[in-house]
């Protein structure tokens, strides 16, 4: 197989006379390569981009641009950089073929073409190219883990004495070669595991057991390194201990790394309260009978006209009274009157679930009345006005409330505890209301929508529109995400927020995928075919699809009746999809992993956040949701977030793509920070296909303006 996968090895032929291109091909394909052919210079780097041959072959004098010129442009770009050239010359001056290495050409040949030497010669380069490419692999690998591990070796013998330190180790700990000494070594390790060490060393001399430690190092200013450290015995040649050698790596930048994305997961940053994922699973436990017998409530809270706080204020006063608001929430629930059976309260939490929404979840309360008692708490608490740099301000909130008992599962209750806030605000705010069966309005408008929604694929009412995604290396377009939309007859234009819940709560979702992943991908394929691109395909996945046992066949017959390289097409999949059931999703995408499709990690940092944990799945990249991206400016919490998301994301290998960007300076940001790829309004808004197309042609520079002659580009049969 070749390098592009491909079972005979392909060559690309570029001559502009059209008898020798027919010699060519005739002696090429006997001799058992595949054939494709331009006449034209001008587009021959967007045919090798679109094609991948595995060697070019490449006339020097060609109408519009010459060889030499096609060869040194195919050497800058970035996807067809490592494709060996090889140029065709008719003139045998050494002038020519000096020019044509200068070029960054691999070889040459010379007209007439002596077709026994063109085979060998091309069989050649083939087989060089192919290790080429390994080694390229290789090596790329190995720079990187010796640049990210920062890996040191060490070896000691019987006696305890360091026989053998790398520069890398005597960073770690901070010795000059002159210092290098056990028990220089040992004064910086924590006192408090030099025992372990001890131990992990002596098993490994007695038992010949090879270890795995991680041990902390402490400095004079009490700073904490954490290491890593393997080893093993070293035998000398009668089989017997000699000594110890080993690794170490100071896993500290990682750790840190891990402990926030940790904190993350589970707690809101601003005002440092839990999470609604963590408040999700407090619910989830007490709704089970062992955990709460003296059943519970939820309590939904909203700030009222809090935007406006935002507006005449600014963000930063925003912050600080959602800051205030949430330590008196606490101490609301903490000092619960209402507690009058002595039992502990130690359940109750408040948690910040987004802007100025705060749900509160109360165990221990049996009914109405001494749920009321909270609210009625709250609402006096956060009527005092609230102290923001010198001037008084006043908030008031609304509520909705619903008792446990009215309903068992999680995500119902807080829909209808949401459903009563709502209410709440539409009785003018300013107080709160309980869930009743008929606040369920809004129930209707979403069975409208479904209903409508299994008449939407049939009539045609579904389209995609397409954002790019743009590489902050270059500028240019490399991708496009499929997003779905919805021209609803009456309603309009309806956004997927709106009836993507709905559809996989019915499994419309299925068919519905199905069609998205058909369509995006003939679209795809025929902006190939019209050189436009290549742009990579984003569609997203919802849990539903990844849990559907058909889709690898569904994805299959995507690509392969639209003719579009896999390769091309990414999937994107949130989190919590993974989380649902590894078994299963690993196999899953294992299988998508081995059609050659691309997996994106969609909305991260929503979700479970641990990149640690992602590891184990086969990831290509992943999406910076955009609300790290939203507040990225104003806040430095969500910018080192931001920061430490990208540089782990390197460390794995993972590319990075922001979303939501929507400013000069949010852009500027990640470009520092060395993030990959961004998505957003500040570069444009999904648009339909025929507008991306105009914009693309805009954009992207070293393409022709309208699309060549068809007969430049002649595909083999
Ligand atoms: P998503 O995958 O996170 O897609 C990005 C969403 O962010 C899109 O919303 C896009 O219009 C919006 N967006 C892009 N740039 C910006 C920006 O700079 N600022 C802001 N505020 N928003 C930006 P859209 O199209 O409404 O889609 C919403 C969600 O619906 C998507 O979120 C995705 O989860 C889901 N969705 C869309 N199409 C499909 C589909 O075909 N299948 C499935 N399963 N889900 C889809
Ligand atoms: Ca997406
Ligand atoms: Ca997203």
């Amino acid at each position: 197989m070749s390098e592009n996968g491909r079972h005979s090895p392909l060559i690309l032929v570029v001559d502009d006379d059209s008898t020798q291109r027919a010699l060519l091909r005739r002696a090429l394909e006997n001799d058992g390569f595949q054939v494709e052919e331009v006449a034209d210079g001008a587009h021959v780097v967007h045919v090798v981009r679109r094609v991948m041959p595995d060697i070019l072959l490449l006339d020097v004098v060609l109408p519009h641009v010459d060889g030499f010129t096609i060869c040194a442009k195919i050497r800058e770009d970035e996807w067809s950089k490592n494709i060996p050239v090889v140029m065709l010359t008719g003139l045998e001056d050494t002038a020519s073929i000096q020019r044509a290495y200068q070029a960054g050409a691999t070889d040459f040949i010379t007209k007439p073409v002596n077709w026994q030497i063109l085979n060998q010669r091309l069989q050649y380069i083939q087989r060089a190219s192919e290790n080429t490419w390994k080694l390229l692999r290789s090596e790329a690998r190995l720079a990187h883990a010796q640049r990210i591990s920062n890996l040191g070796s060490w070896e000691i013998d019987l006696g305890g004495t360091v026989t053998h330190m790398s520069d890398e180790t005597r960073e770690v700990f901070r010795l000059t070669e002159e210092e290098v000494t056990l028990e220089t070594l040992s004064r910086s390790i924590h006192p408090e595991d030099l025992q372990l060490i001890s131990d992990a060393r002596s098993r490994a001399l007695t038992a010949g057991d090879p270890y795995e430690i991680h041990y902390r190092l402490l400095w004079s200013d009490d700073s904490v390194s954490f290491i890593h450290e393997q080893a093993e015995v070293k035998l000398n040649r009668d089989g017997k201990p000699a000594g110890i050698v080993g690794t170490i790596q100071d896993v500290s930048e990682r750790r840190r790394l891990e402990q926030k994305l940790e904190h993350l997961a589970y707690n809101d940053l601003l005002t440092g309260l839990p999470n609604r994922r963590s408040f999700k699973a407090a619910l989830e436990h007490a709704l089970k009978p062992a955990h709460s017998p003296g059943g519970g409530a939820v309590l939904y809270l909203d700030l009222d006209r809090f935007k406006r706080v935002n507006d005449s204020f600014g963000h930063s006063s925003g912050d600080e009274l959602l800051r205030l608001v949430a330590s008196r929430l606490t101490k609301c629930v903490r000092h619960n009157p209402t507690d009058d059976r002595g039992t502990s309260r130690s359940e109750d939490m408040v948690a910040r679930i987004g802007g100025d929404e705060f749900i509160i979840l109360l165990s221990n309360i049996q009914n109405t009345e001494e749920a009321s008692g909270v609210a009625e708490r709250v609402l006096k608490n956060v009527s005092f006005p609230f102290n923001i740099n010198g001037a008084e301000l006043f908030v008031s909130c609304s509520m909705g409330l619903i008792l446990f008992s009215d309903e068992s599962d999680a995500e119902s209750l807080l829909v209808k505890a949401d459903n009563a806030l709502y209410h709440a605000k539409d009785m003018g705010r300013n107080n709160y209301q309980f869930y009743t069966e008929d606040l369920n309005e809004r129930d209707q408008d979403r069975y409208e929508i479904e209903n409508d929604l299994r008449h939407a694929m049939p009539r045609g009412e579904l389209e995609l529109f397409y954002q790019p995604l743009v590489s902050l290396v270059n500028e240019q377009i490399t991708g496009v995400e499929a997003l779905i939309r919805w021209n609803h007859p009456q309603r309009g234009l309806v956004l997927p927020g709106r009836f993507i819940p709905v559809a996989e709560e019915n499994g419309l979702i299925l068919p519905m995928g199905e069609w998205t992943l058909q369509e995006a991908c003939a679209q795809a394929a025929s902006w190939i075919e019209a050189q436009i691109g290549p742009l990579r395909l984003s569609v997203n996945l919802s849990a539903r699809q990844f849990l559907d046992s058909n889709l690898v066949i569904k994805v299959a017959n995507a690509v392969m009746g639209a003719g579009l390289d896999p390769s091309y097409l990414e999937l994107e999949l949130t989190e919590s999809v993974l989380m649902e059931d590894t078994g299963a999703s690993q196999t899953q995408l294992a299988n998508l992993k081995d059609l050659g499709v691309r997996i994106a990690i969609d909305d991260f940092g929503t979700g479970y956040s641990s990149l640690s944990y992602l590891q184990r799945f086969p990831l290509d990249r992943i999406k910076i949701d955009r609300s790290f991206v939203r507040d990225l400016i104003q806040n430095s919490t969500e910018a080192s977030i931001v920061t430490a998301i990208i540089a782990m994301a390197h460390e794995l290998r993972l590319e990075v793509v922001a979303e939501g960007v929507e400013t000069e300076e949010q852009y500027e940001y990640l470009r520092a920070e060395g993030c990959d790829v961004v998505q957003g309004y500040r570069i444009a808004q999904p648009m339909p296909p025929d507008r991306l197309e105009a914009m693309w042609r805009g954009r992207n520079e070293n393409v022709p303006a309208e699309p060549g002659p068809a007969d430049q580009f002649e595909r083999s049969a």
